[in-house]
């Protein structure tokens, strides 16, 4: 690890040059923060589980033609990805109330919504991260209208693959959080592609029928039982060696 040339530290990943120019290595840690940084621990295991999550649901969106920066994963905590510019937003998709949004609204978790939600934040983690508008966005040039159009559409096509993806191993995808990038081919144009991961760190999950948490909530709350959760959404998932390194069998249906 050390030979590589380190691009960034972020709290739950570490980016390191890729072999190939355009490229980078994503490390996927163990390391859990909450609440801005405020809190912080270990999950072990983690790391390894959101490369394979993450892994995962990436080929499945490449696979109905979403753009994504994934390429493979190289090991157990690390996968090959193209460099991308990353725009500086969380894109969050809301499909049932839940954490900040609660608050913000006066609602119960669990509160059904009379449609998806998205919001923007402005990635900074010293602000915050302050929920943006269309207005700030563009304001601020961190994207243009295009950009954005671009981003939702492609929001609202993940959110219903991977809502309906969930729904068949007995999972609610309740919330997640997206981030996305401009990657330039090699004719010099540009495109927005999805970026950053997909794991139990980004998603609410709750169990179908049971509502029992399945995601980085588990951590934020002391529910205890974190490391388990992550691992079981991997097993549903059919993501998750059971009898051995061999055995990876497609996703589980539920009835
Ligand atoms: N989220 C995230 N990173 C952030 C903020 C939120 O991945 O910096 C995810 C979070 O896991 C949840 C969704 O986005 O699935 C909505 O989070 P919310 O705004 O409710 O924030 P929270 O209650 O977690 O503070």
């Amino acid at each position: 690890m050390s030979r590589r040339k380190q691009i960034y530290e972020g709290k739950a990943k570490i980016l390191f040059e890729g072999p190939e120019p355009g490229t980078i290595i994503q490390y996927f840690k163990d390391d859990a923060t909450a609440f801005n940084n405020k809190k912080k621990g270990t999950i072990t295991g983690k790391g390894v589980l959101n490369n394979r999550i993450s892994e995962f649901l990436m080929t499945r969106l490449e696979e109905m033609g979403i753009p994504t920066h994934f390429v493979r994963r190289l090991n157990m905590r690390e996968q090959l990805v193209r460099e991308v510019e990353i725009i500086p937003l969380e894109v969050v998709v809301r499909n049932v109330a839940a954490g900040s949004f609660c608050q913000r609204f006066g609602l119960q978790e669990g509160a059904s919504l009379p449609r998806s939600i998205i919001e923007y934040c402005y990635k900074n983690d010293e602000l915050g991260d302050p929920m943006v508008s269309e207005e700030h966005i563009t304001a601020f040039g961190w994207a243009d209208t295009r950009d954005l159009d671009d981003i939702m559409a492609l929001t609202l096509r993940i959110n219903d693959y991977l809502s309906g993806l969930f729904l068949g191993v007995g999972i609610k995808l309740v919330d997640f959080k997206l981030e996305f990038g401009r990657h330039w081919n090699e004719h010099d144009e540009m495109r927005i592609i999805l970026a950053d991961e997909i794991s139990p760190d980004c998603c609410r999950l709750w169990d179908m029928k049971t509502n029992e948490k399945m995601d980085k909530d588990r951590f934020r709350r002391d529910l205890g039982k974190v490391e388990e959760a992550y691992q079981e959404v991997a097993r549903r998932l059919g993501i998750l060696p059971e009898s051995g390194p061999r055995d990876l069998r497609g996703p589980e249906t539920m009835q």
